[in-house]
């Protein structure tokens, strides 16, 4: 798959401890969070046993949907990763 060769050019500098998105504490998850399990990108969310959604963001390459999704149900605190981490595009 072309796309995918191209993702994995791309470097992720983690920031350890310190996730840059976060799911807040929920009972129930919305159809809106529950869906980032399959449109996520790369694929940081998943479902628990408990029926909850987690997200590990090593890898999220910001594109933004799951702020976008979640930003009327305010279950994602979202921010940018600090200054040299995060996604690294690789151009060209
Ligand atoms: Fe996934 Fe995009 Fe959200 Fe990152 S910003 S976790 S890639 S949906």
């Amino acid at each position: 798959n072309r796309i995918e060769e191209k993702l994995y050019q791309n470097r992720y500098m983690v920031d350890a401890g310190r996730p840059h998105i976060k799911v807040r504490e929920h009972a129930v998850p919305s159809e809106a969070l529950k869906s980032l399990v399959t449109t996520c990108p790369a694929g940081c969310y998943s479902e628990n046993e408990q029926g909850k959604v987690e997200i590990v963001a090593d890898g999220c390459m910001e594109c933004g949907t799951c702020r976008v999704v979640c930003a009327e149900t305010g279950e994602i605190e979202w921010n940018y990763p600090r200054g040299g981490y995060g996604v690294l595009f690789k151009f060209g």
